[in-house]
């Protein structure tokens, strides 16, 4: 008998933690690994506001697939179809034609995607927070804007400038926003025509409370402390538009504003619908309680794109969190090398401790295990509990070495989104 295939679709937290809990479960020969993802390094979503503010490199909060999978092949490619009937997966590389690629197990694990809505101008104007790119433009947006603010003599041209926009009160929206907003108040200090007062920031939610992980009076709580720094935030309000950098809200303000960050929520990965997998009324495969996919054989699936039974909650699925995403795939690796065996499979169970959150530097806010924190002991704790999930030895460390670099020196406040051009001065030259 040939050693059986095993292909994970996605290398984020599903696919990355399950290969690695595959590369160190399995017995030599007794299966083959391989992941595909377009991606080359798993991303640390949790520290992409700090990466956007500059606490932290963005080299340290991504981890790369191939030195981390040494027993299992890494494809950097897409999947664009999943045939499970014939065992077949459609691949697109990121050169030359797409090719067909045969498994005899495969883990579904592409996460999700930014969920969208048909607002005018959003598509234009808007940029999304999930990828590491992202935190990164956003930071050399966020500078930059403060550079075309005290250049232009058009006061129209300073107030768009200096207006800034997220859409949407989950963490992702929360932390982006309170980490950008005390990276760029800190700023203005090399500015002299830019006082921190003269930004302004707007956080748009269109539900009554903020940063539901935490609970409402942690919600609340951050409400308050955002609006004390000085921060709008505006409850049940929708974007309605952003044409030309024109934002209108549901409330009847408008206003105009250079930045747009939608940070309102996540849908399952599009890709899914290319597939013969089932799939819930919410685009998700549907999976049993031990991570196989319901109703197939030598299929699994957990993570973002997974509609999961949460079976500390009967009835309910599990939330689309990191939290559940690691220990999902430890749960799936052991069950996947437990059916290659022969053995009985476990269940997924577990109870969702809470959540913490970081409002910028010293500041946060968090409920675990029912206990509330706010300010330093809250922020401390975010640093601790993700440090502490951060995989790999050699990244925990340089994120140590970042934030203790930060204890003794200013923040670095260069913007580099001329990195994103580099061509720029030789076509100049060539002109
Ligand atoms: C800014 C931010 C902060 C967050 N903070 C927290 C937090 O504090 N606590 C918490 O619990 N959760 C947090 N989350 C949520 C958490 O990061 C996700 O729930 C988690 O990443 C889900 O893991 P996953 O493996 O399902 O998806 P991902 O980790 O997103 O992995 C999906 C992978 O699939 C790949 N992929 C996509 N399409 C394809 C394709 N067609 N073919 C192959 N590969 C593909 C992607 O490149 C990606 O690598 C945060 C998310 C964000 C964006």
């Amino acid at each position: 008998m040939s050693t059986p295939h095993i292909v994970i679709a996605g290398g984020g937290y599903v696919g990355m933690y399950t290969a690695l809990g595959l590369q160190r479960a399995l017995r030599r020969g007794e299966a083959r690994v391989t992941v595909i993802d377009p991606r080359s390094a798993m991303t640390y979503q949790p520290f992409l506001p700090e990466a956007a503010a500059g606490s932290l490199e963005p080299r340290h909060v991504v981890v790369p697939l191939r030195r981390t999978l040494k027993g299992c092949d890494v494809l950097t490619a897409r999947v664009v179809g999943i045939d499970h009937a014939a065992k077949l997966l459609k691949v697109e590389p990121p050169q030359g034609e797409p090719y067909e690629l045969s498994y005899d197990e495969l883990v579904v694990a592409v996460g999700s995607v930014a969920r969208t809505l048909p607002i005018p101008g959003l598509k234009e104007v808007g940029m999304g927070f999930k990828q590491i790119e992202e935190a990164i433009a956003l930071r050399n947006q966020v500078l930059d804007r403060l550079d075309v603010a005290t250049s232009t003599m058009d006061p129209a041209t300073r107030t768009c400038a200096l207006t800034f926009v997220f859409v949407g009160g989950g963490y992702a929206g929360v932390e982006a926003l309170a980490e950008i907003e005390d990276m760029a108040r800190f700023a203005t200090r090399y500015y002299e025509t830019i006082a921190p007062a003269d930004l302004r920031f707007v956080l748009v939610e269109a539900s009554d409370r903020i940063l539901p992980e935490v609970g409402p009076d942690m919600g609340r709580y951050t409400v308050n402390r955002l609006r004390d720094r000085g921060i709008e935030v505006r409850l049940n309000t929708r974007l309605e538009s952003a044409t030309g950098h024109h934002v209108v809200l549901s409330d009847g303000d408008e206003f105009d504003a250079d930045t747009l960050v939608w940070t309102a929520g996540v849908k399952a990965n599009p890709l899914l619908t290319a597939t013969d997998l089932p799939l819930d009324d919410k685009g998700r495969v549907k999976a049993l309680p031990d991570l196989r996919v319901d109703g197939v054989e030598h299929a699994w699936t957990a993570g973002d794109n997974a509609a999961v039974p949460d079976l500390a909650h009967p009835g309910q699925l599990c939330s689309p969190s990191a939290q559940h995403a690691v220990r999902q795939a430890r749960v799936l690796a052991a069950n996947i090398v437990r059916s290659l065996r022969g053995e009985e499979l476990h269940d997924y169970k577990h109870k969702h401790v809470g959540s913490v959150a970081s409002l910028g530097l010293h500041k946060g806010v968090a409920q675990v295990y029912g206990i509330k924190l706010r300010g330093l002991p809250a922020w401390f704790m975010h640093r601790t509990y993700h440090l502490s999930r951060m995989p790999t030895l050699s990244k925990k460390m340089r994120v140590v070495l970042d934030w203790t670099l930060a204890l003794f020196f200013r923040r670095d406040v260069v913007s580099l989104g001329s990195l994103q051009r580099p061509r720029d001065d030789f076509d100049r030259a060539n002109r």
